[in-house]
């Protein structure tokens, strides 16, 4: 089976949670943009975390974006997702790789603490819902768990875990986010609050075997009983030549002009996926005689 995500709801409304297999999806985008070891943790860190958020979107046409901007040497990370939990991601610096810190990959050194999260949430309305936080530690988890408390006053869990092959490809990824709600009683807190201290790294309970299912198990073993749904979750970049011609026309008449003066043709590469698109001459031509 390939990579999904269960999503949980405890039977007294006090607990919601997801949890999510990625090793798939995060060794794709390692595929594609020749990830570093460190630069895999970070992009598939907050791949996961896409994944999951997306999963908990509503409306069929609604997408999730997450921008993280820390400063650090790999510079920007993006991630897309879409209501089917489809998502795609890059990284700008995706060579750099730091040493081992404690024995983990350094991926807050990576990704640098001195910048912001931004989250994109997109509703097919006129204006998208834009909302950021300060990095408090770059590791991308920390991070999330740090917005959810701020911007929707949602106590929340975020643990997300790559864990890297010696050749570099995924040995196991996933996540899960865990939000107490309103319902939720103080006693329930304290024994949530055991449970994260005792709960084993994320990547480490993967590879071993244990499945979404087992950590949701284990991390609502205080809740008498839950209900979940399971969805599938994959790296899907949705570019195409009608959005690329798209792109290039809002860059307007003067932008393509200048193309033509200077260019043979429009090369144009999705930074998603790599595929590459070639606008020719001709075709920008055609379009400076359109409205
Ligand atoms: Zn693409």
């Amino acid at each position: 089976m390939g990579d999904y995500i269960i999503r949980a709801v405890t039977s007294d409304g006090a607990v919601r949670a997801s949890c999510a297999i990625t090793t798939s999806l995060v060794n794709a985008a390692q595929e594609i943009h020749k990830t570093s070891p460190t630069a895999t943790a970070a992009l598939g860190r907050l791949l996961t975390a896409c994944a999951i958020m997306s999963d908990m979107m509503k409306g069929d046409k609604d997408s999730l974006t997450l921008q993280v901007d820390g400063g650090g040497p790999i510079g920007k990370l993006i991630a897309v997702g879409d209501s089917n939990a489809n998502v795609k991601g890059y990284v700008a610096n995706p060579l750099v790789d730091l040493p081992l810190k404690n024995g983990k990959l350094d991926v807050g050194g990576a990704v640098g603490k001195d910048g912001t999260l931004g989250i994109i949430r997109d509703f097919g309305l006129k204006e998208p819902y834009m909302g950021h936080v300060k990095l408090c530690t770059g590791e991308i988890g920390d991070d999330i768990a740090l917005y959810y408390a701020r911007s929707e006053q949602i106590p929340s869990v975020v643990a997300l875990g790559v864990l890297v092959d010696r050749d570099y490809s995924v040995k196991a990824a996933g996540g899960m986010i865990l939000q107490v709600m309103p319902e939720a009683t103080d006693e329930q807190i304290t024994k949530l609050e055991a449970m994260v201290r005792e709960m084993p790294a994320i990547s480490t309970m993967l590879e071993e075997g244990q499945t979404p299912e087992d950590i949701l198990a284990f991390a609502l073993r205080d809740f008498a009983s839950y209900t979940f749904e399971t969805s599938e979750t994959a790296y899907k970049c949705d570019c195409s030549r009608e959005r690329i011609e798209r792109a290039v026309k809002s860059l307007g008449k003067a932008e393509i002009q200048d193309i033509i003066d200077t260019q043979i043709n429009a090369e144009l590469t999705c930074h998603f996926c790599n595929q590459k698109y070639v606008v020719t001459k001709s075709e920008l031509e055609e379009m400076l005689k359109e409205e």
